[in-house]
């Protein structure tokens, strides 16, 4: 008999994993939990049946969530992370020494547990001194803080579920007030290219855009996500994602990455007529 993990990416688009065994099952207070492994996209996590990452195209979506904004500001110290309990971001952050402390707030410390048992290819990064892990929701955890970051990444999952106040204007406010004068947030912001998720990233921009002075969008390729074109916020107080990027410092690092590089970085931001049409729409 075959076992096969399926996604329903619209009502009527299906996307499908043939999975050679399934490792856990389980619930927390929040969400379900599954891992399966499987021979074209090796082990795979799902919350609630939702795709979240898999061991083939993870590297896709943390690099490009993370040295996107090190590149814009390299002189980055303090980072907030606001889901990830994964922790493939915290794994790529962790790669620069000159960040000094990595805040991680999800919600779900079972994910975390989970993960570190079935994922380390992810996980390895959160024993780092520099991590300190809270399990919190991080919409609670944001409005306490007031310019303390210098980076705030929102790894969060999808607008429904323990994750749906992370896409508000009070959420975005509190992440403004959050960041020093010249912080950056970067956030997962859904794709273009079905219906539903096209909504679903116009309200994110329409909100981002009020709430902060610079806010541009950049896309990545990610396959086993929703039509496989995934869009990520920039937004900052002051630094412009291309021109402000230092493209020189960042290679000079001399970090080894398979997706990310600083010709793609200023590519990213380039996107097709109808993305930059459906952010227009919205923009005031
Ligand atoms: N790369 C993934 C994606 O876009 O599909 C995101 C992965 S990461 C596993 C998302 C994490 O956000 C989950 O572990 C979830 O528990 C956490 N999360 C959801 N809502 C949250 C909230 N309000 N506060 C903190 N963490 C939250």
């Amino acid at each position: 008999m075959e076992l096969w993990f399926s996604e329903l990416h619209t009502p009527n688009v299906k996307f499908s994993i043939k999975v050679d065994r399934q490792l856990y099952a389980g619930r927390s207070e929040f969400q379900r939990i599954d891992i399966f492994d499987s021979k074209e996209f090796g082990r795979f996590l799902t919350l609630d049946g939702y795709m979240m990452l898999t061991e083939k195209d993870e590297f896709i979506y943390h690099e490009m969530i993370t040295h996107v904004p090190l590149c814009v500001n390299p002189d980055v110290r303090n980072v907030l992370v606001i889901g990830g309990g994964d922790g493939g971001t915290v794994r790529e952050l962790v790669r620069y020494p000159g960040i000094r402390h990595i805040d991680l707030v999800e919600i779900d410390e079972l994910v975390v547990e989970v993960c570190r048992k079935y994922l380390p290819q992810t996980t390895g990064g959160l024993s780092d001194a520099r991590v300190a892990i809270h399990y919190e929701d991080g919409l609670k955890f944001v409005r306490h803080a007031k310019d303390a970051y210098d980076l705030i990444i929102v790894d969060s999952t999808d607008p429904f579920g323990p994750g749906e106040g992370l896409f508000t204007k009070e959420f975005y406010g509190s992440c403004y007030k959050a960041l020093r004068e010249d912080g950056i947030m970067v956030n997962q912001h859904e794709s273009p290219f079905y219906t539903q998720d096209a909504y679903a990233m116009q309200r994110a921009h329409k909100r981002i855009v009020s709430s902060f002075p610079i806010s541009r969008v950049y896309q990545a390729h990610i396959p086993t996500y929703p039509s496989g074109h995934w869009l990520f916020g920039f937004a900052s107080k002051k630094r412009h994602p291309v021109k402000d990027a230092h493209f020189t410092q960042w290679n000079a690092l001399g970090l080894k990455t398979r997706y990310y590089n600083t010709q793609l970085h200023a590519g990213a931001f380039a996107l097709p007529n109808y993305v930059e049409e459906m952010l227009r729409d919205v923009e005031p």
